[in-house]
């Protein structure tokens, strides 16, 4: 559907009584010009709060969970009163009741088995969505519009990999012509819960936290949308975050490449997966902000009309651990050793963010998001649990007090003396690097410092890269 818009909303443009209805505003007039499909975020927090009781559940505080669960009723009780007139008020709450009731049910089995599998896990948390979902859908009937709730479990099929699933875009686009294209051609309006799927046998999943803007790009592609538009609590994406940088200056333009560099590298303005269901159909995608109409946002694209230019933002990340490898003798083929390390980390379905080595002693690094942490460390220590416990292995070491700052940009690699600057600019504030990432790309120049360094660093090369507005 060539003209169809895909809309996803994140969390804090769902916030609120408010909130909602300011999204139902932007809903209700594109609804009126042409075909869309809305994705929502859970209420910001919410996820959190439901992974919190879901600890409480674990650590069997009974009391932890009930608070949990008074203030999840709450939030969405208040919601409900403030955004319907009371005749739909009546219809919701029971909605809303038995959502919540589900998560309940699950909340109080991880507290009586005292421990939280993950599949279990992934149903539970999913409830935010839905119940987001539910009151924006009902708001916009009460509005007179045809809008509908629609938990994306029907529509978005994936694997078995609970907590960060990746979709089965064939099967995807089949449920998709089956249950959203009809209801689209009759310019219904679905709001789609973001974050989860099922498996092919129909057992829920998430994409990963921040995964709405993964949901809606595999909507928006197998759809064949027009557009995508992401609308968060910013005005674009920013040549940096404008919590670390005052004077960080927003993009009118970007490619696929750089938002995608600039995600994986730590910039939550887009979840990492987005781009990659949109850059084989050349979907263009807009960050936009739904606290501030009159911005235009950043348009996402191919290729941009501006050029190659040089760096263009820098990102950092401050949850990652650097793992180092160290063959104990020279007489270990390190290539090998590399290898089979790549391989324990591919079982662990870790990323790896940034790999450096050292030809002379054999030795290399990695760095990894902590969350892989432990199984990238069991993995590491089944595939070499004879070389570790005769010593042809030093033990694996971990260092987690490190960041990673990126520069992402098309063409930096036309820039001479780029690195040198960026390198003495960090020296300057009296910032260790540990590790210069060289990314495979060309688009991004990766940076392992100190933790206590990433700030400083971070605002030292937006200046020294004029970034700024
Ligand atoms: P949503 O809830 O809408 O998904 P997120 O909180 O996930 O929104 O992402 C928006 C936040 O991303 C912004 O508030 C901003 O602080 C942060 N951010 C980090 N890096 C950037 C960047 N380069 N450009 C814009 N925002 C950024
Ligand atoms: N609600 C989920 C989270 O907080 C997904 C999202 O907001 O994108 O991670
Ligand atoms: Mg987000």
């Amino acid at each position: 559907m060539k003209d169809l818009l895909v809309m996803k909303f994140g969390g804090t443009s769902m916030g609120s009584a408010e909130r909602i209805r300011s999204a139902a505003d932007i809903c209700a007039s594109v609804h009126k010009e042409r075909p869309a499909a809305v994705i929502v975020s859970a209420m910001s927090k919410v996820t959190d709060m439901l992974l919190e009781a879901l600890r409480h559940a674990e650590g069997g505080d009974e009391r932890g969970v009930d608070e949990m669960l008074a203030r999840l009723d709450a939030r969405h009780r208040e919601c409900c009163q403030q955004l319907l007139d009371p005749p739909a008020q009546a219809d919701t709450q029971p909605v809303l009741d038995d959502i919540l009731s589900e998560f309940e049910r699950i909340a109080r089995g991880v507290l009586m088995l005292g421990e939280r599998p993950p599949r279990s896990v992934d149903e539970a948390i999913a409830v935010g969505e839905r119940l987001s979902s539910t009151l924006m859908a009902a708001h916009l009937q009460s509005r007179g519009i045809d809008a509908f709730a629609l938990n994306a479990r029907e529509v978005v099929v994936t694997d078995a990999v609970f907590g960060n699933a990746s979709p089965l875009i064939e099967q995807t686009r089949e449920k998709a012509a089956n249950f959203l294209a009809p209801a689209l051609q009759a310019r219904r309006l679905p709001i789609i819960t973001g974050f989860n799927g099922s498996t092919l046998d129909g057992r829920p999943t998430t994409l990963g936290r921040g995964g709405s803007d993964f949901s809606a790009s595999i909507l928006a592609s197998v759809l064949d949308a027009g557009e995508l538009w992401i609308w968060s609590d910013v005005d674009g994406i920013m040549s940096a975050d404008p919590r670390l940088v005052s004077d960080a200056k927003v993009l009118n333009e970007i490619t696929y490449r750089e938002a995608a560099e600039l995600a994986y590298n730590g910039a939550k303005v887009l979840h990492p997966r987005t781009l990659a269901p949109l850059m084989e159909k050349d979907i263009p995608v807009w960050s936009k902000n739904s606290f501030n109409l009159d911005a235009p946002g950043t348009r996402i694209v191919p290729e941009t009309r501006e050029g190659p230019i040089g760096p263009r933002a820098v990102t950092s990340m401050v949850n990652v651990a650097l793992v180092t490898v160290d063959p104990a003798s020279s007489a270990i083929s390190g290539t090998r050793i590399m290898a089979r390390s790549l391989e324990a980390l591919a079982t662990a379905n870790a990323e790896v963010l940034a790999l450096t080595s050292s030809s002379y002693r054999q030795n290399f690094c990695f760095l990894i998001r902590t969350a892989e942490l432990p199984s990238v460390i069991e993995n590491l220590e089944a595939a070499f649990s004879i070389e570790l416990t005769h010593g042809y292995l030093h033990p694996i070491d971990v260092d987690l007090d490190v960041g990673l700052i990126a520069i992402v940009g098309e063409g930096m690699k036309g820039h001479p003396g780029l690195a040198g600057r960026i390198f003495t600019a960090i020296s300057a504030q009296d910032v260790n690097i540990i590790a210069i990432a060289q990314g495979s790309s060309e688009l991004t120049i990766g940076v392992v410092v100190r933790k206590s360094g990433v700030e400083k660093a971070v605002r030292a090369v937006h200046a020294e890269c004029r970034l700024g507005a």
